[in-house]
């Protein structure tokens, strides 16, 4: 059979040329208890034009958009060092609910979920990711991004590893999966990799691409010069991540340190058309899905050299942006929402705006000795998404 584009990637009953339904996950609710004095427990390219749909005339749904907007919280467990060390507990999970160890007035925040530090990657994948994957692949625009501080599992979450894969080769699964189970279909998935570094934009799947620009046209925002590959299995798409991840090396002894300083961005992109007879005329969907790995959260705290200074300034700068965007698009109160304030939201204005599915998963470790990074992360999380809090609980 004649291909498009020289691949042909297919195969369900289920025809997916309907833009997707809203995710209907019911907000649930959290409180931070105030439990003074008790002690902790033990568990404690070329770029095809047509993909970007965004306008900025276009109105935004923001009902619609509320219902797209995810933010669950992660907790890690202990890790051995911390338990040899004899790190105390200063927050945790119980269920549902978001428990501070330490004398403190009672807040209430409020998140769609809470995952414990038993809870599997695959769980959170089930809960805060499947629904993104399967819009991003029915033609509706995701995103999922893993915020927190360096060491609090956000990698893990991401990428993870043999033992426990992470989102993105979950996703990288499912998306294959997707287009096995449907045969009314035929799909072109491409993928891009590319690193935010004190605002630069540069491409890890091309080491020449350094610096690259974000650029507007009618259709929306793009990255200009960004190298895509068609990718025609799972395999073949994590192999492109590792590739990425070794030019991260480049020229770089302290790997974590840059992977802690820097965004890094995996996008998916998924054009999809009808095939068989009777298809003439039928839409093509264009999706993209981002799979974001951010910069550390902790980057406010006080920098002695001039570098990391001007690191911290910029990633300040580029969360902060990110938080102001995904609260303002879920107040629905604000015409003007700051995309241009940082090069991550700009870059990602067009799956950002209006239709698409948003995913925030915020990693939070229990120790004390990270408790205030802690409470920002939570701050954080409960100020990028207006839920409702209908009581307040005490313990
Ligand atoms: P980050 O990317 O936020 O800096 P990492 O993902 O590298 O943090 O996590 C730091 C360490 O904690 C790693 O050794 C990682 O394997 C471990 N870790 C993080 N989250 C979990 C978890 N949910 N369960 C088990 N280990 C975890
Ligand atoms: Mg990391």
């Amino acid at each position: 059979m004649a291909t498009r584009h020289g691949l042909r990637l297919k195969k369900s009953s289920k025809a997916v040329n309907s833009p997707a339904s809203s995710t209907t996950s019911s907000s649930k609710q959290f409180v931070e208890t105030s439990v003074d004095g008790q002690s902790s427990p033990a568990s404690s390219s070329a770029r095809s034009k047509s993909h970007f749909f965004y306008s900025e005339a276009a109105p935004v749904d923001v009902e619609r958009l509320k219902e797209n907007v995810t933010v669950t919280v992660r907790f890690r467990p202990l890790s051995p060092k911390e338990i040899r060390h004899g790190e105390e507990v200063a927050w945790y999970a119980d269920g549902e609910t978001i428990v501070r160890n330490e004398h403190n007035p009672s807040i209430a925040y409020a998140y769609d979920r809470v995952f414990g530090p038993t809870t599997t990657t695959r769980h959170v994948y089930d809960v805060a990711a499947q629904h993104v994957v399967t819009g991003a692949m029915e033609g509706v625009n995701g995103t999922i991004f893993a915020y927190g501080v360096t060491s609090s599992g956000k990698t893990h979450t991401m990428h993870g590893d043999q033992r426990s894969p992470g989102i993105i080769p979950l996703a990288v699964k499912d998306a294959f999966s997707i287009i096995q189970e449907t045969p009314s279909r035929e799909f072109l998935l491409r993928v891009s990799y590319l690193e935010i570094y004190n605002e630069v934009v540069n491409d890890l799947l091309n080491p020449a691409g350094q610096n690259l620009r974000i650029r507007e046209d009618f259709q929306g925002t793009f990255v200009e010069g960004v190298k895509e590959e068609v990718v025609l299995s799972p395999a073949h798409a994590l192999s492109l991540i590792a590739a990425g991840e070794a030019h991260r090396h480049v020229g770089s002894t302290n790997l974590n340190l840059l992977s802690s300083r820097s965004h890094t961005i995996f996008t998916l992109t998924i054009e999809s058309s009808p095939c068989g007879e009777n298809s003439e005329g039928e839409a093509v969907n264009l999706s993209q899905l981002n799979l974001i790995d951010l910069a550390g959260s902790e980057s406010s705290r006080a920098e002695t050299t001039g570098v990391r200074r001007k690191e911290g300034s910029y990633i300040n700068k580029s969360l902060l942006t990110l938080g102001t965007v995904i609260s303002k698009l879920t107040d629905g109160k604000s015409s003007h929402i700051p995309y241009r304030d940082s090069k991550l939201t700009r870059l990602l204005q067009s799956s950002l705006s209006g239709h698409g599915r948003v995913s925030l998963i915020c990693t939070v470790t229990p120790t004390s000795s990270n408790s205030e990074e802690t409470h920002n992360t939570l701050k954080f999380a409960h100020r990028a998404k207006h839920i409702e809090i209908q009581a307040s609980q005490n313990k």
